[in-house]
């Protein structure tokens, strides 16, 4: 919920922290609708503030939270309880394959990308990182760089948490059981390796490529952790259950024979099982093994090694949702 720029909300005392994100609390929230796209709230010591009205708000709003965020953007927040979806309970479960490239893969072969930082949001953002490191510590043209990159950061941020609902809802609003890996996302952003250049021995790719590629690593962990975070808050109030099973060994071990190698992971794309020579799309692979450890905590025989049984998975027809490409499988 965006508050209009420029409003000057009282910098109260109290703030944690000068550099990351600001605020303070209104109790006894007062309200009110201008339209359709603006309303009012009443901060104390200020007056009615104007603020865009970007979705449904609670009936008695008692208190508000105000923030300042690192971009300079402020922000009014009116706590709720998550409202149930609107779904039937049909019996449809889901694992769930975190990938590095495309960012999630379900057990009944849903592919959905996760939002990237465009290639010219990338440049400007590196190149800006590369200044504020020639510039003094305090210095007033640092911090407007600092404010530059988090405006960019802010737009990422937005794209991320509008791609969490989104996808967040399909996968409860699909299924009763949903199960994901658990996973270290401070694993995912780990600094990554240099990478050879192949057209030319010994030498290595540009620094620049794979400083864009950690930056859309970042944004993967970071679209993981709020994915998951309203996944679970979703289902707990819609009837839904999420669970979470260790993801050890997911993406090497056969869905069908529960065979364990290396070697079965053809390439990134593709799973060849040296056991039983079945072949399947790696990550979905991994998903029906995730959904398989899930189901097995649930006392369910879902995964059967020997049988060529795994769960079947019914889910209404919802195409052309967001974010979603056909099944690579
Ligand atoms: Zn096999």
């Amino acid at each position: 919920m965006g508050m209009e720029r420029g409003n000057h909300v009282p910098a109260t005392a109290g703030f944690r922290s000068r550099r990351g994100t600001q605020g303070f609390v209104i109790r006894d929230t007062k309200v009110r609708r201008l339209n359709r796209k603006w309303g009012e709230v009443q901060v104390p010591k200020c007056g009615w503030v104007r603020f865009r009205w970007t979705r449904p708000l609670p009936e008695k709003p008692g208190m508000a939270r105000v923030t300042l965020d690192r971009a300079g953007r402020w922000h009014v927040w009116f706590p709720a309880p998550q409202p149930a979806l609107d779904r039937e309970p049909a019996g449809a479960v889901a694992g769930i394959d975190r990938g590095v490239r495309t960012a999630l893969v379900t057990s009944d072969g849903q592919h959905y990308r996760a939002p990237r930082i465009s290639d010219r949001q990338a440049r400007r953002y590196l190149a800006l990182q590369r200044r504020m490191a020639r510039q003094r510590k305090g210095s007033r043209k640092r911090e407007k760089t600092r404010r530059a990159m988090a405006r960019i950061q802010a737009t990422v941020t937005d794209r991320r948490r509008d791609w969490a609902e989104k996808v967040s809802t399909r996968l409860v609003q699909d299924h009763d059981v949903i199960v994901f890996e658990k996973l270290n996302t401070k694993d995912m952003v780990k600094r990554p390796k240099a990478k050879p250049d192949p057209e030319q021995p010994g030498g290595y790719l540009p620094n620049r490529a794979r400083s864009k590629a950690g930056l859309n690593r970042g944004i993967l962990a970071s679209c993981w952790g709020t994915l998951a975070t309203r996944t679970g808050q979703k289902a707990a109030a819609s009837g839904a259950h999420v669970i979470y099973v260790d993801p050890k060994h997911s993406s090497q071990q056969c869905r069908w024979c529960g065979h364990i190698a290396k070697e079965n992971r053809e390439s990134q794309a593709v799973f060849q099982c040296k056991g039983c020579g079945r072949a399947d799309h790696a990550d979905r692979n991994a998903a029906c093994n995730v959904l398989a450890r899930g189901l097995a905590t649930m006392g369910v025989p879902a995964h059967a090694p020997g049988h060529g049984a795994h769960a079947r998975v019914r889910r209404r027809p919802s195409a052309g949702a967001a974010g979603t490409t056909p099944s690579a499988a």
